[in-house]
């Protein structure tokens, strides 16, 4: 049969264009990667054809002897990457992984104790707007206001007052290593299961440059697509049969129907490539990057939130250069450097305008991009950020075509899928 380039080129084309998109913008969202030439092969292959309800040896359709092994190779290589004994691959993302959890432990009306959204939690953390907040009495804790850390005391204080069935820790915008331990501690003082959602970190886990949460979680949940370099996903993770017992009811037939076979197929590839040593020295220069793009921007005016980073992701508090997260997300995307606005605690901003933006460093190492490479970009984005505080909203257009042209460049150095 004929490949998609030559039945469709309406479609074909805006994936054409996103392909010319992402060689040649430096990708800083904290939550995206490049997958490898093989992760793209897996998740493409006929697998998509396959209903396989159920786990393997156990389904509900015939023909699934294939899949299991695909399925199998996944389960086994995670459990071996994050030393649990129990993995459930099926989960199509990160929210649903969440989601198989509270079906799993909780009911309907209990309460949860998680970040809020605006300290950098997650929005199945219990945000209003997402079902962890309307289906259960969602408790949110914050972080210190003095060292933009997680206010233990508060999640603990919190946690006596409330009595939570369960506390999440994790975020999408925390640029420190979570005390897990305290966690811990916090949660068996009240008899609350402890969540830890990794989705950020997981690949720094992975790669042996971060604590792992399973030693003190009941349950962990990840994404498979940021740090940990897979095909866009979820997964849960535990040390304790009895829950994954209930998180693989939880996930079918609660929460889903079939799995996405190619997707697993992805993962199992990805986790291979995380299993090798050459994942460990990516990990570590994940976090070498993401401290000397810091650097760069504290020299440039800027201000990160808690000081700096322990990990991939930074926030960048665009206060003291008198700019908005809003303005500076469209500036630097003029001249070809991809970010997202995002809030600062206690931001005085709306959601939609923010203090901040949030920046990370997984996707430009993987393409190959090391300190000097982020020392460069660090001083492009500040050339586009004092273009911005000089010029207002229009921002400079001289400054951001020539950031654009050497953006161009250093992306032309560094080819993806080469
Ligand atoms: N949990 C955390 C901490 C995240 O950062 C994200 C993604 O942004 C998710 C869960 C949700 O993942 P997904 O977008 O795959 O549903």
């Amino acid at each position: 049969s004929k490949h998609l380039e030559d039945t469709d080129s309406e479609l074909w084309d805006a994936i054409e264009d996103e392909a010319e998109r992402q060689q040649t913008e430096i990708e800083l969202i904290a939550s995206e990667n490049i997958v490898s030439r093989a992760v793209l092969d897996a998740v493409g292959t006929l697998l998509t054809n396959k209903y396989a309800e159920g786990y393997p040896g156990r389904r509900y359709y015939g023909g699934c002897q294939y899949v299991d092994v695909v399925e199998n190779l996944a389960i086994d290589r995670a459990k071996r990457l994050f030393d649990c004994s129990f993995v459930n691959v099926q989960p199509h993302s990160g929210s649903q992984a969440n989601q198989a959890v509270f079906l799993a432990l909780l009911k309907p009306g209990d309460t949860i104790l998680g970040m809020s959204l605006a300290a950098g939690g997650h929005l199945t953390h219990g945000a209003p707007p997402n079902l962890s907040g309307k289906w259960f009495n969602a408790v949110q804790y914050g972080v210190r206001e003095d060292t933009h850390e997680i206010d233990y005391d508060q999640v603990e204080q919190l946690a006596k007052e409330h009595k939570p069935a369960l506390i999440i820790a994790g975020g999408s915008a925390y640029p420190r290593i979570i005390d897990f331990a305290r966690f811990r501690k916090i949660a068996d003082e009240v008899g609350a299961y402890l969540l830890v959602d990794m989705a950020h970190f997981a690949g720094l886990v992975a790669g042996g440059v971060h604590p792992s949460p399973l030693p003190h979680a009941d349950v962990v949940t990840t994404t498979t697509h940021k740090t940990l370099r897979g095909p866009r996903s979820g997964m849960v993770l535990s040390n304790n049969e009895d829950i994954g017992k209930k998180i693989n009811s939880a996930v079918f037939p609660g929460l889903q129907g079939g799995p996405l076979m190619h997707v697993i197929a992805g993962k199992a590839a990805a986790f291979q490539e995380a299993l090798s040593p050459d994942f460990k020295i990516y990990a570590k220069q994940v976090v070498d990057n993401a401290k000397a793009l810091g650097e760069v921007l504290v020299g440039g005016g800027a201000d990160l939130v808690s000081g700096g980073t322990d990990t991939h992701v930074m926030l960048v508090d665009l206060r003291p250069k008198k700019l908005t997260g809003k303005a500076a997300e469209l500036a630097l995307g003029r001249a070809h450097i991809t970010c997202n606005k995002n809030g600062v605690p206690f931001d005085p901003e709306k959601p939609a305008i923010t203090s901040g933006i949030r920046l990370g460093t997984p996707a430009g190492t993987t393409r190959g991009f090391g300190v000097s490479e982020f020392q460069t970009i660090g001083n492009l984005i500040v050339e586009v950020l004092d273009g911005l505080a000089e010029n207002g909203e229009e921002g400079n257009q001289k400054v951001e075509e020539s950031v654009k042209e050497r953006a161009i460049a250093l992306c032309e150095s560094f080819p993806i899928y080469r």
